[in-house]
């Protein structure tokens, strides 16, 4: 394999000896990215990132681990003078006219953006296919799905097609596709990382997420992109919860929280890889605890009301007169140019995601459903708090099956988000971290979580088990 499908430390290594220069790095990228075209991972590979490269050749190797490491952007994050499509018709011609802070952040460590990825259409979707320009697809089985919505994400750090990725993880984005492609997959406390620039789909749950191919990398992204940003209000340092752990961990002694219903719902495969990593816990002298939360059954139920009524406001924006497309309505009303315009520039399955939101928000349904949901998730961050009081900071929660064929009935597509939805209607961050243990050779994960704020420590305790694992 290349020097494209080396992590960041190795490359970062190399770049730094001189051993190799950033075009070299970013050509082995074209190269790759050229092969596969049929995977669809970018709506749109930036000719520029070579003459970038450059000239950053020309350059001494500064120390910052992402010093000309090539990224990739999913296309829901803002970028400058360059198209923002969400991977949907109603935006298809939008540029942006600003950067979103993630952007920024990472341009003053002078990393290399490579482009414009594919995702599920405004981050709706676990599939990868509802992209309005076309599927993506799984490099390690092309008749599986690669999993969404941050398919190019995965895709892109999976088949040597970029460094790292940033995707959004709303209910498990940035986690599913990267256990379905084989890589790591992060979504932060909800907070940490500034969402300004980036499109909304449901602002309560999302967060922006990151892949990489070990958690290490993972935090080296986190640490230039996450803190307080004074233009998103719900943005917070980590330090500035109640539980913001030291990423130093040890594993000897670590109090570990285990929410058995949950994993207790997961197929055979999942508690298979969940025990592998259990196991290694046990024997490194971490302490477990049984925890129920008696709404196991109903998480993926609030998850969904939860996010279609935000998505079903976050999408109104979208209506012919403000953003994007619009389809001429001359002699029609006002009414008529947001229904046509919304009609044909929305996917089918967002239009079924802001019908099922206002149905969720209708006056006489807002009580029975959206407010339900709400102390739902106000019970789940009281047990968390409650649990960090006990010392319990670190939880191993099951991961994700196998990729699905692509072939599988959309409710086999909706029940693989339930482990992923949790961390987020909690607010805590969590790691997907893939093992090869499934049927057919390819990947199935456990995750690792926390309380809010434990981010680092997460990818801390991520990075000992990759370690580890790797070796057994
Ligand atoms: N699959 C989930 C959904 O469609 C999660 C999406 C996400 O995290 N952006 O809502």
């Amino acid at each position: 394999m290349g020097i494209n499908h080396l992590t960041i430390q190795e490359q970062h290594g190399l770049l730094k000896k001189k051993e190799i220069k950033p075009s070299q790095l970013v050509s082995e990228c074209v190269k790759a990215y050229e092969e596969s075209k049929d995977l669809n991972a970018y709506l749109e590979f930036f000719e520029d990132a070579k003459d970038r490269a450059a000239q950053l050749d020309g350059q001494q190797p500064q120390d910052h681990p992402l010093w000309a490491i090539p990224g990739a952007i999913k296309d829901n994050i803002a970028m400058k003078d360059r198209k923002m499509t969400c991977a949907s018709k109603i935006l298809e011609n939008f540029v942006s006219p600003y950067n979103a802070t993630v952007i920024k952040r990472l341009q003053n460590a002078e990393f290399i953006n490579l482009g414009r990825l594919n995702h599920d259409e405004f981050a709706i979707g676990a599939s990868g296919f509802y992209s309005a320009f076309g599927p993506t697809l799984n490099p390690l089985d092309r008749q599986r799905f690669p999993g969404g919505s941050s398919s190019g994400s995965a895709v892109a750090v999976a088949a040597g097609l970029a460094s790292f990725a940033l995707g959004t993880d709303t209910g498990g984005s940035c986690r599913l596709p990267a256990s379905y492609c084989g890589v790591y997959g992060f979504k932060p406390t909800y907070g940490t990382i500034p969402r300004d620039g980036v499109a909304e789909y449901a602002p309560s749950l999302d967060t922006v997420g990151i892949l990489a191919r070990c958690p290490l990398d993972i935090d080296y992204v986190y640490q230039q992109i996450s803190g307080k940003d004074i233009m998103d209000e719900s943005s917070r340092d980590p330090q500035e919860y109640f539980c913001s752990c030291d990423e130093e961990v040890s594993l000897k002694g670590l109090k570990v929280a285990v929410f058995r219903r949950l994993l207790e719902r997961c197929h055979p495969a999942v508690q298979q890889a969940f025990q592998q990593a259990y196991d290694v816990l046990k024997s490194e002298g971490a302490e477990f605890k049984d925890v129920e939360l008696d709404v196991e059954d109903i998480l993926l139920n609030t998850y969904y009301v939860t996010a279609c009524s935000e998505a079903s406001s976050s999408l109104s924006r979208y209506d012919g007169a403000r953003y994007g497309m619009c389809l001429d309505a001359q002699g029609k009303t006002i009414e008529r140019l947001y229904a046509q315009t919304r009609t044909s520039g929305f996917g089918h399955e967002v239009q079924r995601r802001i019908l099922l939101g206002n149905f969720f928000l209708a006056e006489q349904n807002y009580q029975q459903w959206y407010a339900k949901a709400l102390s739902i998730r106000q019970h789940l961050a009281d047990r968390s708090e409650q649990l960090a009081k006990e010392g319990f900071c670190t939880y191993l929660l099951p991961g994700f099956n196998e990729a699905q064929k692509i072939d599988a009935s959309e409710e086999d597509t909706y029940s693989s988000d339930l482990v992923g939805v949790f961390a987020n209607l909690m607010g805590v961050p969590a790691l997907a971290l893939p093992l090869s243990s499934g049927r057919h050779g390819l990947p199935v994960s456990f995750q690792l979580s926390g309380a809010r704020g434990s981010d680092r420590r997460v990818l801390g305790i991520g990075q000992q088990l990759y370690l580890r694992l790797k070796k057994s």
